[in-house]
């Protein structure tokens, strides 16, 4: 094992208080040593131990890499038609998620396998360096578990969404759909699974069917993720709060109520994803209400092809910090830690002693100019695991 260390960083964000300044345990003039796929120290540049090799950041700023805990990336074709539409004010009546299911039906391995390898390489070039996605586009148990067979090659944080809609075949009968994602979809897909997830919104699933799928989903030891108040007030978050999910997501349409669940929450996550509103030019959520409140929140992408085709992090913060109400502070730590914490690691979304060695560098003097340069393509290096993919 070869150890590297990354020397004159500029400002280095650790998000461990006790290694430097606040809460983003902020260090200036600072140096990581990389042993293998971990971080083995992080500190002041005059104090860092030797190592095999070197590699100078020439006072860049460093952060730890993005933890995209939301998207889903395995589909086929693109929705560029109907975005236009939606842009320029044109009513627009194809079939939206449907469309994206019948081309990911009719799409190869090979070809959803490449398309899932693109988006985690345009990901990890804007420096995210984790990334949870779902299936979602399949809706049937074969398609289904393909989608998390694909997804399972690329991340190990797969999320099970065969409740995404109900799926074409079952539009008369949702409830016999609701037996299949509980019963012989399930079966198909749990072995590449991690999560499950539901899409608790009006026109998708409510609250009952939501919590009968999470619930079956915990059974077969995947861990509740819900999409949860995004069109509309509804059943979603107190669900999510309620059975202990990992993460409520979306949190866009929030009662009072909502807000105190999720403030009082040790363990369910508010994951604000601003690509959707910016795609769909509808309301951000409002993450200072949050913050204020107490609940933990992160930030990620939604990465899919119909309402927030973006695979970067720096434009989720730039957004949360212009229209949510969130510091460049707390953006920043949303997108790392957060994130982890939205997928229940304690070895992402840091850099300190142990955790997994990825790191983005900018080409800035601090992580500030991730909102205050909005748009300009900063990461200029990144490690993931150790290793050095970009820079
Ligand atoms: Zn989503």
């Amino acid at each position: 094992m070869t150890t590297t260390v990354i020397t004159n960083i500029g400002s280095l964000v650790t998000n461990t208080p006790g290694l430097g300044e606040g809460p983003l345990g902020l260090l200036r003039d600072a140096a990581v040593v990389i042993d293998g796929d971990r971080i083995a120290w992080a500190g002041p540049a005059g104090r860092a131990p030797a190592a095999d090799a070197s590699y100078d950041a020439k006072g860049r700023a460093a952060v730890p890499g993005f933890v995209d805990s939301h998207s889903h990336l395995v589909f086929a074709g693109d929705r560029t038609e109907e975005f236009n539409a939606r842009m320029s004010g044109r009513p627009y009546t194809a079939g939206g998620i449907r469309t994206t299911v019948a081309a990911t039906r009719a799409a190869s391995d090979e070809e959803l396998d490449a398309n899932v390898a693109r988006f985690v390489t345009e990901a990890l070039r804007q420096g995210t360096t984790t990334i949870e996605t779902k299936s979602g586009y399949g809706l049937t148990p074969h398609d289904e578990a393909r989608a998390l067979r694909i997804a399972a090659a690329h991340t190990s944080e797969t999320t099970y969404l065969g409740a995404h809609i109900v799926a074409p075949e079952y539009a008369g009968d949702p409830a016999a759909y609701v037996d299949l994602v509980t019963g012989p979809m399930l079966d198909a897909c749990a072995p590449y699974a991690r999560w499950v997830d539901v899409f608790c919104e009006e026109g998708a699933f409510d609250g009952d069917q939501a919590r009968t799928i999470l619930t079956a989903g915990a059974k077969r030891g995947l861990v509740p993720r819900v999409h949860a108040n995004q069109l509309s007030y509804g059943p979603g978050v107190r669900l999510a709060v309620e059975l202990g999910a990992a993460s409520a997501d979306h949190c866009t349409h929030l009662t009072p109520e909502d807000v105190d669940a999720l403030a009082q929450s040790g363990s369910t996550v508010a994951t604000l994803l601003p690509g959707a509103e910016f795609s769909t030019r509808a309301r951000y959520p409002d993450a200072r209400r949050l913050i204020d409140a107490g609940a933990t929140v992160a930030l990620s992408t939604d990465c899919n092809p119909g309402s927030s085709f973006t695979t970067a992090m720096p434009f989720c913060i730039a957004i949360a910090v212009r229209d949510m109400g969130m510091t460049p502070d707390e953006a920043l730590q949303a997108a790392t830690l957060g994130g982890a914490k939205a997928l229940r690691r304690t070895d992402v979304g840091r850099v300190a002693p142990g955790a997994c060695a990825d790191i983005a560098l900018l080409d800035a003097p601090s992580h500030v100019h991730l909102a205050y340069r909005p748009g300009v393509p900063l990461v200029s290096a990144v490690w993931r695991r150790g290793v050095r993919e970009l820079g």
